[in-house]
């Protein structure tokens, strides 16, 4: 669809199908159809130009697989978010849904002023643990992306991105979007990620960035923009997990981790599976159709990149893209979001101590055959005599 100023364009369905519809409208309807749509219909803009495919490079699939590979249970990795606290996840998913009236947010709508309010307020928090925060503007009338960097130990480019997304989506006609699970709870699993980091005075090897994307509802428009940026400049980026939809447990269901059936990272799936049956046994993983969240836009850019989602199967969300979208409800469960959170950083973890043991300076032996996490547990023991944990 081609942006003309002055051209008017009549709505044209061009294909329909039970499950699916294509259709051409103007590029501003195209960018607020998900305020127009049937709560399961999602809305995806199709390019103007072919996009380019752009494979995972070989390097780093091997390195993901090198990892995913060599983990072993650790207990100092274990032990690292022990005290991720489900009264401050409380806290902080009220805050941004407006259930706490201090608050006054009424929505998270990419074009609303509490989306507006929840990055400023997001950049707040992230900081306060330490990160170095950025709003990046990336299309007019969007909110912004908050990008937050904890920078690495080391003189290195090599980066790891944990994300999610903090815009939201209501019922067809209400103002009302408070999106709580729907991604108040990936959002706050990474303010809980970034509070442990704090809390435990976490220092990381490589560089860790913390990201709350907008325009995700409206086709992934803010992490397109982010994705494409790292790109353009050479990213050096290991992996990179989209945390979307966290909390929603079924009556009767065990508490679970949903990885996406089609689009991403095998590799990078195959890891975070490996983590969570390792130190988070009580998540039940498995694979979901539910797809298309913000780590679509990396993993068509060639990085490795995942999602985790509340479930293995589809969407069973009664409150999906609804104004009830609350963290006070039934079946909204901060333990699962609690676990998955754990996952997360433990992949961070567990990964980066992988890394370091294939530098040049270790043995060549540990080279050929990857040590398991726990092999550099003596150097952290030190470090932690200092009030300092390293990953
Ligand atoms: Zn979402």
């Amino acid at each position: 669809m081609v942006e003309s100023p002055g051209v008017s364009y009549a709505p044209v369905v061009l294909s329909d199908s039970p499950t699916s519809m294509v259709i051409s409208v103007a590029p501003e309807v195209a960018r607020t159809l998900d305020i127009r749509l049937p709560r399961l219909w999602k809305s995806t803009p199709i390019p103007q130009q072919p996009v380019p495919y752009v494979p995972v490079s070989s390097t780093a699939v091997q390195r993901v697989k090198a990892i995913a590979a060599s983990v072993k249970f650790d207990p100092v990795v274990a032990s690292i978010v022990g005290n991720i606290s489900i009264p401050q996840m409380r806290k902080d998913v009220r805050y941004l849904t407006g259930e706490d009236p201090s608050s006054g947010i009424m929505s998270r709508h990419a074009f609303s002023k509490g989306a507006l309010q929840a990055a400023a307020w997001l950049q707040e928090q992230f900081q306060s643990t330490g990160a170095s925060c950025e709003l990046k503007p990336f299309l007019r009338g969007f909110s912004p992306n908050v990008v937050c960097t904890y920078a690495a130990t080391e003189d290195t480019t090599e980066t790891m991105l944990l994300s999610a997304h903090y815009d939201s989506r209501g019922s067809f006609g209400s103002i009302r979007a408070p999106g709580g699970d729907d991604d108040g709870s990936g959002v706050t699993a990474l303010l809980a990620i970034a509070r442990t980091i704090a809390h435990k005075g976490i220092a990381f090897r490589k560089n860790i960035q913390l990201v709350a994307f907008s325009g995700e509802e409206q086709g992934l428009y803010g992490s397109k923009a982010y994705a494409r940026e790292m790109y353009e400049l050479g990213a050096n980026l290991t992996l990179m997990i989209q945390a979307d939809m966290l909390g929603y447990r079924a009556p009767g269901e065990p508490a679970q981790l949903g990885l996406p059936e089609s689009i991403g990272s095998l590799e990078v799936m195959q890891l975070v599976s490996n983590i969570s049956a390792i130190y988070s046994p009580e998540l039940v993983v498995g694979t979901t159709r539910a797809c298309c969240s913000d780590h679509q836009s990396f993993h068509e850019l060639g990085f490795p990149a995942t999602q985790v989602f509340e479930r293995a199967g589809p969407i069973a969300d009664p409150m999906y893209h609804n104004s009830g979208d609350l963290s006070d409800r039934e079946g909204y469960d901060f333990e699962q979001i609690r676990s998955i959170a754990k996952v997360q950083v433990r992949v961070v973890c567990c990964s980066l101590k992988l890394l370091a043991a294939h530098e040049p300076s270790v043995a060549a032996s540990a080279v050929r055959d990857p040590p398991p996490c726990g092999r550099l547990r003596l150097a952290r023991v030190e470090l932690v005599s200092q009030q300092v944990s390293i990953c």
